[in-house]
């Protein structure tokens, strides 16, 4: 996968790309970053690349040109299209259901905007999809770049070992990960659930599950509408709502 990123602010992503999965994606040859300022495509003697808004109003909007023209210059004219990504408050709320979908791209490019806002044309003429990553508003868009190319690039193939298959995650599932245990059996009194230490795998698998769907019914159950439930996630149902 190759993914270009058009910022103002590109030093902001050496530490993030440097570092963990994201690092070991680039060292495996899984995918390959480009941080580009956009600055640079501007046509004008001070580099300027915005302005105020027309109408009057607080605050610079970005212009349209240099974005265009960057933009242009990545995407290959033959081919396959690249998805042109808006990092926006105005976008859909990205979800995992949207990490996946991407994680099937050959080529994203992520434009992070600043200041108050953008040219509408930017919107309109330029990119393919415009993501949110939650309902504030940030400085600019290079930390949601990062949250939504973090996402992505877990998933390729062969990024994570086994041991941390993203399979079972949450939201990936459809439902909030079962709770986890580790050494020591006894801490400070808090005991692990024995069945977790019954090494009978049958019975292990059973708790998860019922586990992941009661931490889903009590934190997030607006995830469990339109959830194909089974048979018996419908009787765990019952009996968490009778406080079982
Ligand atoms: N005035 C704009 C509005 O009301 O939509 C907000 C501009 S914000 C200060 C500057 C930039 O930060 C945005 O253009 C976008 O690139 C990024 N940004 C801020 N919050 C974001 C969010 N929740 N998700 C994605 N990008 C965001």
């Amino acid at each position: 996968m190759k993914i270009d990123v058009l910022s103002l602010f590109p030093e902001m992503f050496s530490g993030v790309f440097g570092q963990s999965i994201l690092k070991k994606a680039k060292d495996l040859g899984k995918v390959n970053y480009n941080v580009v300022n956009f600055r640079e495509f501007t046509t004008n003697k001070h580099q300027k690349v915005d302005d105020y808004p027309y109408g009057g109003g607080a605050g610079m909007v970005l212009q349209p040109q240099p974005l265009f023209d960057a933009v242009e210059q990545l995407a290959p004219t033959d081919g396959k299209k690249p998805r042109v990504i808006l990092m926006c408050p105005q976008g859909q709320r990205f979800t995992q259901k949207h990490a996946e979908e991407l994680a099937g791209e050959d080529h994203l490019i992520f434009i992070c905007g600043h200041y108050e806002g953008y040219d509408e044309r930017i919107r309109t003429h330029l990119v393919t999809d415009e993501f949110s990553i939650g309902d504030y508003v940030l400085t600019g868009g290079e930390l949601p770049a990062m949250v939504m190319i973090d996402s992505v690039v877990r998933l390729l193939p062969g990024v994570l070992g086994n041991e941390d298959s993203p399979i079972k995650d949450s939201h990936s599932t459809g439902l909030l990960e079962h709770p986890q245990y580790t050494r020591p059996a006894d801490f400070r009194g808090h005991l692990v659930p024995e069945v977790l230490l019954s090494g009978n795998h049958k019975h292990i698998e059973e708790w998860r599950e019922k586990e992941a769907l009661r931490r889903t019914f009590n934190r997030r159950p607006d995830m469990l509408e339109g959830y194909p439930l089974t048979e018996q996630q419908k009787k765990w149902i019952k009996e968490f709502e009778e406080g079982k």
